[in-house]
């Protein structure tokens, strides 16, 4: 009884598919058997562009790579059981980090101001055409420190300025000391535009709305930015912490690259809780691209909070 009740609903059902098939099944000639699209490779954007009031903010990204053991770097004064501890809590390895190099280039609307220059030239150029601008509209060029990674992009591999018409910024403490060193980037790449300099101090202003603030330690001389554009503020950070979670959950951890790791301590502290204090978006060299992001305190650190859409709310 049963089966012969319910073939007819199956059999009719079937019918009323295989019809409702029939129209897409004859419109598709047999094809043959087609490779998938190729494999493109990782990628990721290289400029991020926002209003800051009346400026306009791109941060470039100059470069990035994978880093093998970064225990050797980070909380060199940690334990290997906190620094697991620390990056298990953020879902990060431990064996390996990414590094990424951003500077930050705004335009205040009467000028073009580039912060920091990346590893190498080519870096550097092509972020900016990427982001739509060429070297030669670049009318300063502030160096926030002496590194490698910060001062690698102001000469190309002839030796001839990437920046053909800018003037140069940077802290005074910062050019005196790298001036009285035997140093080979600092020779290549600073040295051949030293009469092109001008120097400032904490509270130095580089041009409207764009002041320097002392962050020593990581140098000797090494200054974050303040922008301020229509009351809006954001600041640079530079290398005043070096990764988002080692540097800021743990500021006390020692870094490799922090020539007086207690005065670099010292001012992540002060700086980072200044940002949290104030909640001011701040742009970080070495943060994840698009390197952007809020502090809030945490335990006896600080964590960082990535931007969303905040900036995208400017306009
Ligand atoms: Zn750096």
């Amino acid at each position: 009884m049963k089966p012969r009740m319910t073939s007819p609903m199956i059999s009719r059902r079937t019918a009323l598919l295989a019809g409702a098939a029939l129209p897409l099944a004859a419109a598709l000639p047999a094809t043959p058997a087609r490779a998938a699209a190729g494999m493109l490779g990782s990628a990721a954007p290289q400029f991020n562009r926002f209003k800051l009031g009346s400026f306009e903010v791109t941060a470039l990204l100059a470069g990035t790579r994978t880093v093998d053991n970064p225990n050797e770097i980070f909380g060199l004064n940690a334990s290997a059981d906190e620094f697991k501890a620390a990056s298990d809590a953020a879902f990060i390895p431990t064996d390996k980090a990414q590094f990424f190099f951003t500077p930050t280039v705004v335009n205040t609307g009467t000028e073009l101001v580039l912060f920091d220059t990346g590893l190498a030239a080519a870096g550097i150029t092509g972020a900016l055409a990427a982001a739509g601008y060429t070297p030669d509209q670049v009318d300063v060029v502030v160096l926030t420190h002496m590194h490698g990674d910060h001062i690698g992009g102001m000469v190309g591999e002839d030796g001839s300025a990437t920046f053909a018409n800018a003037r140069y910024v940077t802290g005074a403490i910062e050019h005196n000391h790298w001036s009285g060193t035997d140093n080979e980037g600092f020779a290549k790449n600073v040295v051949p535009m030293n009469d092109r300099f001008t120097f400032l101090d904490d509270g130095g202003s580089v041009t409207g709305g764009i002041t320097a603030m002392a962050a020593f330690g990581h140098t000797p001389g090494h200054m974050t930015y303040m922008l301020e554009s229509d009351g809006q503020r954001l600041a640079l950070i530079a290398d005043a912490t070096n990764h988002y979670v080692w540097s800021l959950a743990h500021p006390d951890w020692e870094v490799r690259f922090d020539m007086d790791k207690a005065a670099a301590a010292a001012t992540r502290r002060s700086l980072l809780g200044m940002l949290a204090a104030d909640r001011v978006p701040f742009i970080g060299y070495h943060m994840p691209f698009p390197a952007m992001g809020f502090v809030e305190t945490r335990g006896e650190g600080f964590h960082y909070v990535p931007s969303s859409y905040q900036m995208m709310l400017n306009g």
